[in-house]
């Protein structure tokens, strides 16, 4: 056995294992669409080699010649499909439509030309070329690009430089006028280890980010709130967490805000769980809405929120709570009747030095039980010192309006029957 027929060898079980973990991914990772492209790309990349063995044995080896040629164009153009649909970009079906026809006539034109013709070697090698720089393209075209998929750009150029130095180093080597001669050169040796070696940093790196993706998108998942959108109490708890640690580090001040709706279970009881659902979804989009780009949101529970609001101080925190309760508490919606008031309480806590996270969520809680306490649709902040005089303020009328309209925070909370 030649040295290149070896390394085909090699070649053919790479691409078949390959086309295996691609499926793999492709069928437990439901979002990792790109994988199944690959998973193909890879498959018909075992067809290859198997090609190139039958070629020396053939009477007529123009056939099998254009098939070796179509089975990698084809296989690198999937890739190409698969690394667009990984990266949530439309496919550039017309460029490759258009290389691939184009570069299927001209294979079958030089067909007949001298096999160790330098011409013959470029037009052969051209098309390569052509697909990898579109799957250079793409990288380029995502935004989210990070250091590996940097990385993955820099190995598909090298692949697309290699089929450019290919001709060069046939006409430097001599490829064999035949196809029994070509697979006994050195040329093809060399060309065809370069190839395993491409192909198996080009599948690791493919296969990589594919996982990392799936991966991130599933730790994604399990930390979000389905209904509402925000994170869950896992989610919101890691996040919020890192902030807290961020805001002490660089002395920043910190509030949080909790949230639960007022008499929820009287909505689910005379209107059904489903308008009770699209009540929590729009609280917690209120919630999103009027939060600050760096603030964490999460659905603690069933109609229990929070947010923390890094760089807030109670007042800022107080305002927030506020312009949401205010907000809620005139919202209506279709699956209520229209006399319907909705309202939620509110408990505001700033960020103390030491403070862990259950130990600030602990003094919103207490905050948000004066609200509940002193008759619900208000907001209560939790004093700095910690004596029990928890600052509230309530917006559910003109008057009070009128009353509470600066931003200064009440010690004696108004009352009102729940
Ligand atoms: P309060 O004003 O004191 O907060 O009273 P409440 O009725 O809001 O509070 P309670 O804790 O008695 O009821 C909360 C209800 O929330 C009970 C539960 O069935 C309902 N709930 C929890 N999760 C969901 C959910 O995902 N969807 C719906 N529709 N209801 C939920
Ligand atoms: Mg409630
Ligand atoms: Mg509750």
């Amino acid at each position: 056995m030649s040295a290149a027929a070896f390394v085909l060898a090699i070649n053919l079980f790479v691409a078949l294992i390959f086309a295996a973990a691609f499926g793999i991914v492709a069928a437990y990772a439901r979002s990792a669409v790109g994988a199944r492209w690959l998973a193909l790309a890879y498959g018909l990349g075992v067809i290859n080699p198997v090609l190139e063995f039958i070629l020396p044995h053939q009477i007529d080896p123009r056939p099998v010649q254009v098939a070796i040629f179509a089975s990698f164009l084809f296989a690198l153009s999937l890739v190409v499909i698969g690394l667009n649909r990984h990266y949530r970009l439309t496919p550039p079906w017309r460029t490759l439509s258009i290389i691939v026809t184009g570069s299927m006539l001209l294979n079958v034109l030089i067909i007949d030309m001298p096999r160790d013709s330098l011409l013959r070697a470029v037009l052969y090698q051209l098309p390569y070329f052509a697909v990898q720089v579109v799957g250079v393209v793409t990288i380029l075209r995502y935004r989210g690009r990070s250091a590996l998929d940097l990385a993955l750009l820099v190995l598909i150029a090298v692949s697309a430089l290699q089929f450019l130095s290919k001709p060069l180093l046939a006409a430097w080597l001599g490829s064999g006028a035949t196809p029994q001669a070509y697979i006994g050169s050195t040329y093809a040796a060399i060309s065809q280890s370069v190839g395993a070696v491409l192909l198996i940093a080009n599948g690791l790196l493919m296969l990589l980010i594919i996982v990392r993706d799936a991966m991130a998108e599933m730790s994604a998942r399990s930390e979000t709130d389905k209904l509402s959108g925000l994170l869950n109490r896992r989610g919101f708890e890691d996040r919020a967490n890192r902030l807290m640690a961020i805001a002490r580090r660089a002395s920043m001040p910190g509030a949080m805000v909790v949230a639960d709706l007022d008499h929820f279970k009287a909505i689910n009881d005379n209107h059904g769980h489903e308008a009770g659902d699209r009540v929590i979804t729009a609280f917690a989009d209120m919630l999103a809405g009027a939060a600050d780009q760096r603030a964490v949101l999460g659905r603690l529970g069933g109609e229990e929120f929070a947010v923390f609001i890094p760089g807030a101080n109670p007042a800022t925190g107080r305002l927030y709570a506020e312009g949401v309760r205010s907000g809620f508490s005139g919202l209506v919606m279709d699956q209520l009747p229209p006399d319907h008031r909705l309202s939620a309480s509110f408990g505001v806590a700033q960020l103390l030095h030491g403070d862990s996270l259950s130990d600030l969520l602990r003094r919103a809680d207490a905050a948000l039980y004066e609200a509940k306490k002193n008759g619900r649709d208000r907001v209560c902040v939790a004093e700095v010192d910690g004596t029990p005089q928890l600052a509230a303020s309530r917006r559910s009328n003109a008057s009070a309006d009128r009353a509470s309209d600066s931003t200064e925070i009440r010690t004696s909370p108004r009352r009102s029957g729940p």
